[in-house]
């Protein structure tokens, strides 16, 4: 084996949607006029049924990813399998407040996207296989780590081997459960929020008209998202005491509980596709940065899905990260020295801070049964519809675009 097949700038571990996009945004910099060389480390090839990024969940990409993909030249494919949001609708269940957002008001195309995660994947494995400056290594995992002052060692074990690469910088993009965090020794907050996302496919009798639908409910809160075919990707947060009954329900006493709970907005509800569930825990890294490594993605911040942030946040993670390499480039800097590193973490903390907070905010006010909080709830959501300006943060909260955004969000490509 040549040492070229040892020897990286830089070495993603873990190729779901957060390491694969960072890949396909990292490929074009260049060191010196030669393009990065990158490996990424994949237990899990991305077809495969156990694959836990990309599988059957349609989730929200915000107008910040669709302008980040756009930039990067992926949204022609990212689109073809995706669903324009153009008008959200918020209520309380059994209360009167409700709170509407539209496109149309805040001049753009689309509040966000729906799309199925297994169709993001596509995308970025298309990109991959035409990029010859990276390298999937898969399935492979990563097994140790071991940083000096001139360079990240990371072993990995591939089937009953083992081998040892090295790179300028390391990033850590696998995952709530993390090895390359854990053998960074960085600890992390968890909060187990008590509630497990069930989620399907179902069809209503009425067109959703490109419209977004998230209602709260005692046990939390349900989302239906609109999809092609006049589908809806539901959300339905449960607690975790339900979720056995709810997910051997037959079918049509499963559509009932929806209706119960989500209402006749979208006339009855005459088809659902195949449960999937999903146990929620609030994950934070305790810090994101340590010697020529960085965490991105789920492993540096799992949410809960109640307000769609999660893979959100990580595309601008994704975005920020490649703009601080692509300054170091091009200041002749080390990638994975100091100044680099704090340039992300410094611009990242604050946006990450904000929808941690913003997302546990919603999941405690909107989860609490006690009726002083279930009045607390319907006045803020009367109050975003009555009060432009409360109006604007949320539209500017939900569509990723509330400070400051890194060039591949305003459409400026970085080679
Ligand atoms: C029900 C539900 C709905 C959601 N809806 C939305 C939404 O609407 N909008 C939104 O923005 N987000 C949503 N999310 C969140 C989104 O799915 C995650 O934020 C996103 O998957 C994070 O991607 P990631 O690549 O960081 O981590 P992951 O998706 O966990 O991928 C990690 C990758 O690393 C690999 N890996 C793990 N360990 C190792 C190892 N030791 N060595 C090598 N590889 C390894 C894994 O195989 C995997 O490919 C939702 C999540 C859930 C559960």
């Amino acid at each position: 084996m040549s040492n070229k097949d040892l020897d990286y700038d830089i070495i993603i571990v873990g190729g779901g949607l957060v390491g694969a996009g960072l890949a396909c945004a990292l490929a074009g910099l260049k060191s010196n006029g030669l393009k990065l060389r990158i490996a990424i480390i994949e237990a899990i090839p991305f077809r495969d049924a156990a694959q836990p990024s990309y599988d059957d969940r349609n989730i929200a990409l915000s107008q910040a990813s669709y302008r980040i993909f756009n930039t990067l030249g992926l949204w022609p494919d990212i689109i073809k399998a995706a669903t324009p949001i153009e008008s959200i609708y918020i209520s309380n269940r059994g209360h009167f407040g409700a709170a509407r957002l539209h496109a149309k008001d805040h001049n753009v195309n689309a509040l966000g996207f729906v799309a199925q995660t297994r169709a993001i994947g596509e995308a970025f494995k298309q990109r991959l296989q035409t990029l010859d400056n990276i390298t999937l290594i898969c399935p492979a995992t990563i097994i140790d780590l071991h940083i000096t002052d001139e360079r990240a060692n990371v072993t990995i074990e591939q089937g009953e081997n083992s081998k040892t690469l090295s790179c300028s910088l390391v990033i850590g993009a696998d995952g709530a459960k993390s090895k390359t965090r854990e053998l960074l020794g960085i600890t992390t907050h968890t909060y187990d929020h008590g509630q497990t996302a069930i989620v399907a496919n179902v069809t209503p009798e009425k067109p959703h008209n490109n419209a977004a639908y998230e209602r709260f409910t005692d046990s939390g809160p349900l989302a239906f998202l609109p999809m092609s075919k006049q589908r809806c990707a539901l959300v339905y947060t449960v607690w975790h005491n339900e979720v056995e009954e709810i997910l051997n329900l037959n079918d049509d006493d499963f559509l009932k509980r929806l209706s119960e709970r989500f209402g006749d907005r979208l006339g009855t509800l005459t088809k659902a596709g195949k449960r999937g569930s999903y146990p929620l825990a609030l994950n934070k890294a305790d810090k994101t940065l340590a010697k020529r490594a960085i965490l991105i993605g789920n492993a540096a911040h799992s949410l809960h899905p109640v307000a769609g942030q999660g893979f959100n946040l990580g595309v601008r993670d994704i975005a920020v990260l490649a703009e601080a390499v692509h300054d170091a480039l091009n200041e002749n800097l080390d990638i994975g020295n100091e100044k680099c590193l704090k340039a992300y973490q410094q611009w990242r903390q604050t946006d990450q801070q904000r929808i941690i907070s913003f997302t546990e905010g919603l999941v405690s006010v909107f989860s609490n049964p006690l009726s002083s909080v279930k009045l607390l709830r319907n006045i803020s959501l009367v109050g975003v519809d009555l009060l432009p300006p409360i109006k604007k943060m949320l539209a500017r909260q939900t569509m990723g675009i509330a400070g400051k955004q890194p060039r591949l969000a305003r459409g400026i490509p970085l080679n």
